[in-house]
């Protein structure tokens, strides 16, 4: 029961390295069976009381901490794949035990020379030592990725924040020095937002900056970058693209707003939003932004629920 809970638990860290919660219900499951069977076999006198399933449980409990470290996204960790490849070497192991104690008998020349207690004590111990630091590292590396994330995020609507957005932007724009290309830049702002907040309240304000934020990443590609500047203001920089491009992507943005169903009486507000494009010859983002920003104020000028254009192409 230990050994089997010792498996489960290394597929469960497994498990959270991919910030899935483990899966308790198998986990008993498995538990429970291992238990029936150890009782069913006479655990006075049978040093292998519940033998075979004690060994398909260890084998499925590691092929499964196995299963999920292959499944963690590619660039995750050096240690991802010979960390996968270990676990699935023990699977196997146990695999191969459970074959032998089936075939060859608990007390069989085979099982005993290459599968008994002596060699998988060796076996596991080393294999303890190296699981425990790599699971140490991973999960260290884990945190470390997700402080980043948290850093980087805003964390109403789980956008960019302004720097990260600034930080990447520079990061794009900078890559143009070697490889001439244009792209837009978007600032939208919403229209009277302080009215959402003075009539519906702060929380309901609080869910049209989240909906607004979900139309923004749904119209545009997972390459672009979405950020959210500012208290109701957004960024988004659309690399490749032109200025017709861009107001498309806006109109967009609205439509979607707009098409989505009003709830608890709650208005949702339009969107204005000012267009910058840059070319090879664009130094930095703060221009870029600045420009865009006052086509913006012109958009409100004239009339809201519009896209502007920057006069100055950079
Ligand atoms: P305009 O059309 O000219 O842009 O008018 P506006 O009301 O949208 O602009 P204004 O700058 O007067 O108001 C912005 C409001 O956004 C004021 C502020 O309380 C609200 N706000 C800023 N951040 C948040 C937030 O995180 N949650 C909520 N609910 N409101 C926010
Ligand atoms: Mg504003
Ligand atoms: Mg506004």
């Amino acid at each position: 029961m230990l050994l089997v809970q010792g498996s489960l638990a290394v597929w469960a860290g497994a498990q959270s390295l991919r910030t899935r919660p483990p899966s308790k219900w198998v986990s008993a499951g498995i538990l429970g069976v291992t238990l029936f069977a150890s009782l069913m076999d006479r655990p006075a006198s049978n040093i292998w009381a519940g033998g075979p399933v004690f060994l398909t449980a260890m084998s499925v409990g590691i092929g499964l901490a196995s299963l999920e470290l292959w499944l963690l996204e590619p660039g995750y960790s050096r240690m991802r794949i010979p960390m996968a490849v270990a676990a699935a070497g023990l699977a196997l192991f146990y695999f191969c035990r459970f074959l032998a104690f089936v075939v060859d008998g608990q007390n069989g020349p085979i099982f005993t020379a290459a599968f008994g207690s002596a060699v998988t004590t060796m076996g596991t111990m080393m294999v303890l030592v190296v699981a425990s630091f790599s699971m140490a590292a991973l999960s260290n590396e884990q945190q470390t990725r997700a402080l980043h994330a948290a850093a980087s995020r805003d964390g109403l609507t789980g956008l960019l924040n302004r720097k990260a957005f600034l930080d990447l932007a520079a990061e794009q724009l900078a890559e143009h020095a070697f490889t001439p290309s244009t792209g837009a830049l978007i600032l939208a702002d919403l229209d009277h937002f302080k009215t959402v907040n003075d009539t519906s309240g702060h929380a309901a304000g609080d869910v049209v900056l989240q909906l607004f934020a979900q139309a923004c990443t749904e119209a545009v590609r997972t390459s672009d970058l979405v950020g959210r500047y500012g208290g109701e203001e957004f960024v988004i920089l659309l690399p490749g693209a032109t200025a017709q491009r861009a107001e498309l992507i806006a109109e967009d943005i609205s439509r979607r707003l707009a098409s989505l169903p009003s709830r608890d009486g709650l208005q949702l507000p339009t969107a204005s939003y000012g267009i910058s494009i840059y070319d090879a010859g664009t130094s930095g983002a703060a221009g870029l932004i600045a420009a865009a920003d006052q086509a913006m104020y012109k958009a409100k000028a004239m009339g809201r629920n519009r896209a502007a254009h920057s006069d100055d192409p950079r």
